[in-house]
């Protein structure tokens, strides 16, 4: 594989942190984002919401999962297991989801390369991998998430890997996999894609140094 596609290295995966609380309440809706910049849990879901199979015992109560988003080798990433649940606890109880006597226990997850992020240089590297990839593995695809570095909900997920499936018996690629994306309809036929379903996306710039 030739110089350029080991700059795949430097695409930017953010892994959240789950601190999951089991509790003897379920008085909690199933997935709200959390949008009070005073605590920095990102997500919470309460699982027995889902379904009480989630939840050892749906009878004695629920199971808070808390998502904290963040990158590998920050202070939210690196902070110890018993911090992290602290945080948790506390954050919870100051949003008025549960009180720190309803917490029966609680246990960390850290979740390596969870989400692709998109940052100012993401597009052009994925560009790079994609043209040389092509040139060097024809028959190499491109399937899912990670495997395409975009932010795909899964059900766009899977339409990549069944398009593919198109592609490779018709052995040319009728589909095309990079227009399906979380915010875009696909369109049938390549050549009526619309720009605004190529999978562009909108990207933060850096802001100027004074
Ligand atoms: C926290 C979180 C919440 C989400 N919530 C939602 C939601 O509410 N709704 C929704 O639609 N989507 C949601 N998503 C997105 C959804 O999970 C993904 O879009 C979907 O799972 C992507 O499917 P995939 O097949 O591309 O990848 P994955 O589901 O990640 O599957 C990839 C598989 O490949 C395996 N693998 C990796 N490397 C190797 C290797 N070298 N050899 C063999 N196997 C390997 C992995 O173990 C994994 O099983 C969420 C994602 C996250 C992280």
């Amino acid at each position: 594989m030739g110089k350029k596609c080991r700059r795949k290295a430097s695409l930017t995966m953010n892994p959240p942190l789950f601190a999951t609380e089991s509790m003897n309440t379920t008085a909690c809706s199933a997935l709200p984002y959390t949008h009070d910049p005073s605590v920095k849990v990102g997500r919470i879901q309460n699982f027995v919401s889902w379904s009480p199979d989630m939840v050892p015992d749906a009878a004695k109560g629920g199971c808070l999962g808390l998502e904290y988003f963040c990158f590998d080798g920050d202070s939210l990433w690196e902070s110890s297991n018993e911090a992290r649940a602290e945080l948790a606890i506390s954050e919870l109880e100051k949003l008025g989801l549960a009180t720190r006597d309803q917490i029966r226990g609680s246990r960390v997850v850290r979740q390596p390369k969870a989400y692709p992020v998109y940052d100012d240089q993401y597009r052009n590297i994925v560009d790079i991998i994609r043209a040389e990839l092509a040139e060097s593995y024809p028959n190499l695809h491109f399937v899912g998430r990670n495997g395409m570095h975009k932010y795909n909900n899964q059900d766009h997920a899977m339409m990549t890997a069944m398009l593919t499936v198109d592609n490779i018996i018709a052995d040319r690629a009728i589909r095309d996999v990079w227009s399906v994306n979380e915010d875009a309809e696909y369109h049938e036929s390549a050549d009526e894609v619309p720009s605004v379903a190529s999978g562009l996306r909108c990207v933060p710039a850096r802001a100027a140094l004074q």
